[in-house]
């Protein structure tokens, strides 16, 4: 490949939030675009499920008040945002057997915010800003390999109709740097370092399982509890109001506990965990949802590895991720490389504004 004769600029590497805010970034500034992700649909770790005229976030749900870069991107988009339902009392288990009891909390500071129809439409509006055919979907990275007029980027993958490799200028990975290090062959080989670092960084929130009840009214409201519960007893360790925007669809939701034993039971004895402790915390009711929903992050490949728990973990951020590699044309995105709000979305698009400047000002 001789320089000037590449496919695109940019190849972008994973339509998750980073990804898509990279991409973003390099087309407004005049950059052609390539984003291949490897599921079949965007977002990666946004995920809203739609029910009818209601909606459920399986993923990330909050963005804060004091989040500067997902402040500014939800008033670009233009996406509507509402406070995490808090009115009235918390509660928490503390022991098995011991009733819960009521806390009095102090509202929330900063303010938790929602996006009214789900943290999805994040993704959904920016990759509608892309060109026509920017996106690929269902394909995998599997290389990427330095030549002397740039990079060529190996495709394996269903959904594609593309060639089985793309060369371009720069790319930048915009995937947990676990999954990158384990699922993409870079040549020459990137630094020892690197490749430790990248191994030792933990993807957040990979063991997750987001647990959600839905239910005809909003009785815990009407009682004056807030839907806010903190268990030492399990399997959910913690619970939120999940309704929509207006309490128009009652919901709650909670996070499982990581405890191996109560993610190792069959679906159906957790479940009954799960309804028996929602009417422990918050009254018979809550024992009897409409529907119920459940997404295990740790069962999903393009999330999590097979390692769960790491023992000495690199810190998020960690300053090679924002060094280049392959002679200046390969860069870093996603969450875990940020080193101000990793772990959030905010971490993820700060990452993705990061690379696209770095791409911008490498020419
Ligand atoms: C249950 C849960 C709750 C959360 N709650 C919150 C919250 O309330 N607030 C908050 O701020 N954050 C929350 N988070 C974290 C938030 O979701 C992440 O910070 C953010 O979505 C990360 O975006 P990303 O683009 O960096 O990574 P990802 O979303 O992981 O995107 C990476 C993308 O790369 C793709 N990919 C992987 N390997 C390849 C490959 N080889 N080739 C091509 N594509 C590939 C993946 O499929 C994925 O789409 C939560 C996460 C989970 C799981």
């Amino acid at each position: 490949m001789a320089a000037g004769e590449v496919d695109i600029d940019v190849v972008v590497v994973g339509a998750g939030l980073a990804g898509l805010t990279t991409a973003d970034a390099l087309h407004a500034a005049g950059r052609s675009v390539a984003v291949v992700e490897a599921r079949p649909s965007i977002g990666g770790r946004i995920k809203t499920l739609v029910d009818g005229d209601a909606w459920f976030d399986l993923g990330a749900t909050w963005h804060w008040s004091n989040q500067p870069e997902m402040r500014s991107l939800a008033a670009d988009l233009g996406l509507a945002t509402f406070p995490q339902y808090r009115d009235g009392l918390a509660v928490a288990e503390d022991a098995a057997g011991t009733p819960p009891r009521t806390v009095d909390l102090p509202p929330p500071a900063p303010a938790e915010l929602r996006f009214a129809g789900g943290t999805q439409a994040l993704c959904h509006r920016l990759a509608a800003r892309l060109p026509e055919g920017a996106l690929t979907l269902g394909t995998d990275v599997t290389g990427v390999t330095a030549g002397a007029g740039g990079l060529t980027v190996s495709l394996a993958g269903a959904g594609t109709g593309r060639e089985a490799e793309l060369t371009c200028r720069f790319a930048v990975v915009a995937v947990p740097p676990r999954l990158a290090s384990a699922g993409i062959t870079f040549t020459p080989a990137l630094p020892t370092e690197l490749v430790r670092v990248m191994e030792g960084t933990p993807t957040w929130m990979a063991t997750a399982v987001k647990c959600i009840a839905v239910y005809e009214s909003a009785f815990w409201r009407e009682a004056g509890l807030s839907g806010l519960a903190f268990s030492q007893v399990g399997p959910l360790f913690e619970v939120h109001d999940a309704s929509t925007a207006g309490g128009s669809t009652p919901a709650l939701w909670g996070f499982l506990s990581p405890a191996h034993e109560v993610r190792d039971l069959d679906v159906e004895t957790r479940t009954g965990m799960v309804f028996a402790q929602l009417g422990r915390l918050f009254g018979p009711p809550a024992a009897d949802p409409d529907r119920y929903y459940e997404r295990d992050w740790s069962v999903d490949p393009y999330t999590n590895d097979e390692v769960v728990w790491l023992d000495d973990p690199v810190p998020y951020g960690h300053p090679l991720f924002a060094q280049p590699q392959l002679g200046g044309r390969l860069l870093w995105a996603g969450t875990e490389t940020d080193s101000a709000g990793a772990g959030h979305m905010e971490g993820a698009v700060r990452s993705g504004r990061r690379a696209a400047a770095q791409v911008i000002a490498a020419g």
